[in-house]
């Protein structure tokens, strides 16, 4: 059995699905009160391969928010992340996804450290980040996107905001080793970083967001916010593509503009239905067959019985890793997304 940790991307979001889900006692209630509130496993779901092959998953609701993080409830947070891996593993799940920003306070806060969750010793080759899977399909949708838009990538900037991230980071390996990319433009915050990763590539500049946005053809968003930013749409190229992989999102701003095209980013869909409410909780569009390329990693590790953390640690996505997951995304059903 496959499993999927995730968490709703704010206050006013898990109130909202508390209302709707009729939960009125917890649609009132502020940060104090979801950060004491435990896991529940919320959704039982099934999934079928183009080969024919079932599996069943659970999905557990950790009762993170990214406003702890902005409120300085790191102790919360940790212990949110912990109790769902805990709870994943009572439940007996074989292999289960950390969605969002699940993996990130597990990496930023070194919960491997914490073995022992209660009366748990958790067993860290049941989780997989599902970062392998979501840099593949980022990667996927820079190459077949700027294609349909008539992008040509030899001669093209492509700018990774969010670029020392363990996404950011391996969509940079795939962008430099696989496709003949024009030009890398490397955005973060911490300068050494951003130069460690220009030593390893052997290329790419540094420039800060608003430097490198008026340069771009293509820009990656995968930086760890936990809020969106605003950005001046009016200096982007014509055409230019979006593509958003934060999850919450990392563009504030609602863009329309001609030219400046928003694909949702890190986003798989499905060739057959799949039979779960959670979808449609945070708003995809088409809720039966679209989810969370890292949500899909675990359920290829199900359908592979692959009972291993595929993806763990930080920045270690090779691209031979990417080509694998790859290979057998294909073969069960799922593509990138690429309606804009
Ligand atoms: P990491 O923590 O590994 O990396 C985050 C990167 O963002 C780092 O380069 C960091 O560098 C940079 N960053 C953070 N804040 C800012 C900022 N304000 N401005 C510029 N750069 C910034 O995260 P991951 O690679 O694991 O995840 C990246 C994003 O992808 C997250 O939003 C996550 O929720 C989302 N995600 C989406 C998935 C999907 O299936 N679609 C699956 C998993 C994750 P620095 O700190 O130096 O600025």
């Amino acid at each position: 059995m496959f499993g999927l940790i995730g968490h709703l991307t704010s206050l006013e979001h898990a109130q909202a699905v508390a209302k709707e889900l009729g939960y009125p006692e917890y649609a009132d209630q502020g940060l104090d009160f979801w950060c004491s509130a435990p896991p529940q496993i919320v959704d039982t779901i099934k999934v079928t391969s183009i080969t024919g092959q079932q599996i069943e998953g659970r999905y557990v609701e950790s009762c993170f928010l990214p406003e702890m993080l902005a409120n300085r409830r790191i102790k919360a947070a940790m212990r949110k992340i912990l109790n769902a891996m805990a709870h994943a593993q009572k439940h007996s799940i074989d292999i289960t996804a950390l969605g969002g920003f699940s993996s990130i306070i597990f990496e930023n806060f070194n919960l491997q450290q914490m073995k022992q969750v209660r009366n748990v010793k958790l067993q860290f080759e049941r989780f997989t980040t599902g970062n392998t899977h979501t840099a593949y399909i980022i990667c996927r949708q820079v190459e077949q996107a700027s294609q349909k838009l008539g992008i040509e990538l030899s001669k093209a900037t492509v700018a990774v905001c969010g670029a020392t991230g363990d996404i950011g980071s391996a969509i940079c390996r795939w962008l430099d080793a696989r496709t003949d990319v024009g030009e890398l433009l490397l955005i973060a915050r911490n300068q050494e970083r951003l130069k460690e990763l220009q030593g390893e590539l052997g290329r790419g500049k540094i420039l800060g967001l608003e430097e490198a946005l008026p340069l771009a053809d293509i820009v990656v968003w995968v930086a760890s916010m936990p809020k969106g930013v605003e950005i001046d749409f009016t200096c982007l190229r014509q055409p230019c593509l979006l593509i958003d992989g934060g999850y919450p999102k990392n563009l504030g701003t609602k863009i329309q503009r001609p030219g400046v095209y928003v694909l949702n980013g890190g986003i798989v869909e499905h060739s057959l239905d799949i039979e779960w409410r959670i979808m449609q909780i945070v708003n995809m569009d088409v809720p039966a067959r679209q989810l969370f390329a890292c949500f899909a990693e675990s359920m290829l590790l199900e359908f592979e019985k692959l009972y291993t953390n595929f993806s763990w640690g930080r920045n270690q996505i090779t691209v031979e890793k990417m080509e694998q997951i790859g290979q057998v995304s294909v073969k069960h059903g799922f593509r990138p997304l690429l309606s804009c």
